[in-house]
């Protein structure tokens, strides 16, 4: 018996092959009937045998192309029309737009195999793409996605790309970017002054430039690249000198699997996210000895490895034989990432020696995304290109609101019914060029979701620039939102947790309701609602800024507020690492209260340590000392623990660290290793919050923990506590979707404040 129903679908279904998809399905089983794009994904009607109908809908789901992602579907029952023939229909216009656009895409296998096919009319063309790949979020300026709204405007199609773009059972069918050697955007080589170089083969003239050691700016999909080779120690560190970073580690570019096999210990999660589309960086074990020279990751027993992701990157390996590339976001210090060929000219003209441009314009700068495979599941560390726009599905609707997220790593997050879209990665909010950036991805986000935010989430922070610009926001309503609440919400939101839970917020900084910077906070919380149930003990930050960059200030800050000057008689290193009269001017600031804030921040925990065992007392990029503190522990077996205090303040515990600084005095006078000094320091802290958590459990009968902040990167710690806590009998939630660090506080913003209106 015939049937014909109406299939509404919503999701990514739109500039991604899915129309294509349907035709051919509809086809082979003979049904009759249409498909058109809509403002809320894509509508589907067919008619037929009852029979062929079931099972073109069974298939439907489960064969979708690879970068659709369905999110719903609807299925109703309409009247027979008796048409013959399955049609694709043009788009109706003016409906609201509520679809989604893909993020960009690694260039899929079939592209790849005609870039070198010598057959192939795309033969070593450098922007082949198809609907399976290439770039989409970056070259969008408006929705919905279609070529005119795109960077690839300016380049009408050849006859034989127009033919492709127009075949519904062409891979090329409606793929926005296609273009080819007769149409499409070019490669030119220029020199630091923005001369083009005369050159036939732009391509193989900077592959020369590479294997003498020099430093290349490569225009990739979100941004330049700043290029060399990385088994080069000469070009590395001229690289570094350029762009006056010490000892930040560089992410390394491999040609292929094997390569990054030879490089790395990798595992199955570790591989499939290598190859997998969304191509991010993946921080891994190195192996030692190694080809890549030292001075691209100082003092760092991991690294980041990344495969190529266009067809310039592959061509680039083919024709240059390399084995590692530093592939470096190319930006002056925390500076947003270069993306237009004039501005690489004026800003990295002291940095690269050649600039590999073309004239595709970048609409939105897009870094690199990294993650790192821990216990089985990818981690975001910087969540951003491949990733971005997909949004975090919630399960639950929420009024539209934006989010603005912190100072460093900042995302924005903006949230409309179950879909919460946080940006790319926007970085560190404390230079114009940032702050621009910043408002920026608001405005871009605003636009290509058509989300008009009735509320703004902002973090308390007075002095936040992204907090300034929400609090200058008229006709919205704004709500302030607890820095580690809103760790601990992002939390439960990635997690679709509703009940109130024990909520683990560690990391370096986040301004409490007190005034103070909060960092080890244990908190009983839920969307809308947040109790402080343990935290540790305040202790000066003397010169503030300052202690983070000096690491060996906390441990003062520690020794001294646990022992007074008693330390001073000490027989341990740490005393004569540092001048005396140096230690003597960060005395007298605490005692003086001058410039020393309180804090219970738990990275700075990290910092006191890493410097008291003689680690690192002073850091060149963010989180350092505790990076370093951490690959200690893999130098030891042992399994020792210092005990620590709690100690009861109304209803909050308060960790007293002077019983763990006392043991640790002691195993240093004793000339105790820093590594094993280093894991029992670890298995304190394990130790510790496992007993807070019982604690809790005890009075609240709360046995669901979120563990959440940029602490938890600390992989040792993170799987650790998860272990001990399960043992123990919680449920544990951690983060996958959303970096544990600030890149994903603006999601648990956008949550709190939904449930705050
Ligand atoms: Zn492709
Ligand atoms: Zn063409
Ligand atoms: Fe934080």
């Amino acid at each position: 018996m015939a049937v014909r129903k109406e299939i509404r679908v919503s999701g990514i279904v739109q500039g991604v092959g899915f129309r294509p998809y349907v035709y051919r399905l509809a086809t082979e089983h003979q049904l009759a009937g249409a498909i058109r794009n809509t403002s809320a994904g894509v509508t589907i009607e067919v008619e037929g045998p009852g029979k062929s109908v079931k099972q073109f809908l069974d298939r439907l789901p489960a064969e979708v192309p690879a970068l659709a992602r369905i999110t719903g579907i609807d299925v109703r029952e309409l009247a027979l029309n008796g048409e013959s023939g399955f049609r694709i229909l043009a788009s109706a216009a003016g409906e609201a737009i509520h679809t989604l656009i893909s993020p960009d895409v690694a260039l899929c296998d079939d592209c790849l195999r005609e870039l070198f096919d010598p057959a192939d009319r795309r033969y070593r063309y450098p922007f082949i793409n198809c609907t399976n790949c290439g770039p989409r979020f970056t070259i969008v300026r408006e929705i919905p996605y279609d070529r005119p709204r795109t960077s690839m405007a300016v380049f009408p199609m050849c006859p034989a790309c127009r033919a492709e773009y127009e075949d519904p059972l062409n891979r090329r069918f409606h793929a926005q970017p296609n273009a080819c050697w007769d149409c499409g955007p070019r490669l030119e080589l220029w020199d630091r002054a923005g001369n083009r170089i005369e050159t036939e083969d732009p391509l193989a003239k900077a592959v020369t430039q590479l294997r003498a050691g020099e430093v290349v700016a490569i225009k990739g999909l979100g941004g330049f690249h700043l290029a060399a080779d990385a088994t080069n120690p000469t070009a590395v560190m001229r690289l570094r000198e350029r762009k006056h970073r010490v000892e930040k580690p560089f992410a390394v570019m491999v040609p292929d699997l094997p390569a990054a096999e030879r490089f790395c210990e990798l595992d199955a999660a570790a591989r499939a996210v290598l190859i997998s589309r969304e191509r991010p960086i993946v921080l891994l074990r190195a192996r030692r000895p190694t080809r890549i020279a030292e001075a691209v990751a100082p003092f760092n027993a991991d690294l980041g490895i990344f495969l190529p992701y266009t067809p310039l990157h592959h061509l680039l390996f083919e024709s240059g034989d390399f084995s590692a590339l530093v592939m470096t976001s190319a930006n002056i210090s925390e500076e947003p990432i270069v993306i237009d060929n004039r501005e690489a000219i004026r800003r990295l003209g002291d940095i690269a020696d050649y600039f590999l441009v073309h004239n595709r314009d970048i609409l939105l700068r897009c870094d690199d995304s990294v993650v790192r495979p821990v216990a089985g599941k990818v981690r975001q560390l910087r969540r951003s290109r491949g990733y971005v726009p997909v949004p975090v599905f919630l399960d639950e609707g929420l009024p539209p609101v934006l989010a603005t997220g912190g100072e460093l790593k900042n995302t924005i997050c903006l949230a409309r019914g179950d879909q919460a879209f946080l940006s790319q990665h926007v970085g560190d909010l404390e230079n114009l060029e940032s702050y621009a950036f910043f408002r920026e991805a608001v405005s871009h986000l605003e636009r290509i979701l058509k989300i008009t935010p009735e509320t703004i989430a902002y973090d308390l922070h007075p002095d936040y620039f992204s907090t300034k610009w929400a609090l200058g926001q008229a006709g919205v309503r704004l709500v302030g939102v607890q820095h580690h609440h809103a760790h601990i919400a992002a939390c439960m939101a990635e997690n679709h947790l509703h009940e109130k839970v024990i909520g683990f917020a560690l990391d370096g900084t986040g301004y409490g309701t007190d005034g103070r910077i909060w960092g080890g906070e244990v908190l009983l919380a839920d969307f809308s609602t947040f109790e402080r149930a343990a935290h540790l003990a305040y202790v000066p930050l003397p010169g503030g800024e300052a202690a983070i960059r000096e690491p060996w200030r906390m441990a003062v800050a520690y020794l001294a507020s646990n022992f007074g000057r008693e330390f001073l008689d000490r027989r341990i290193p740490f005393l004569r690492e540092i001048d005396a009269w140096r230690i003597e001017l960060v005395l007298r600031m605490m005692a003086r209260r001058l410039n020393s804030p309180l804090t219970s921040s738990c990275g700075r925990l990290f910092d006191a340590v890493s410097a008291l065992v003689g680690i690192r007392h002073g850091v060149n990029y963010e989180a350092q000392a505790a990076i370093e503190l951490e690959m200690a522990t893999r130098g030891s077996k042992d399994e020792g623990v210092y005990p620590m205090d709690l100690v009861a303040e109304g209803a909050c515990w308060i960790i007293e660290t002077r019983p763990l600084f006392e043991a640790l005095l002691c195993d240093l006078e004793r000339k105790i290793p820093k590594e094993t000094i280093s894991r029992r320091f670890h298995n304190t802290l394990v130790a510790t919050f496992s007993r807070v958590a019982r604690l809790l459990r005890e009075r609240s009968g709360i046995r669901q923990v979120c563990l959440s902040g940029g602490t938890f990167q600390n992989v040792y710690l993170f799987e650790r506590l998860r272990a001990a806590l399960e043992a123990d009998g919680f449920d544990v939630f951690t983060h996958a979707q959303v970096p544990a660090g600030d890149g994903g506080l603006s999601l648990g913003q956008a949550v709190v404040a939904a449930h705050r209106c």
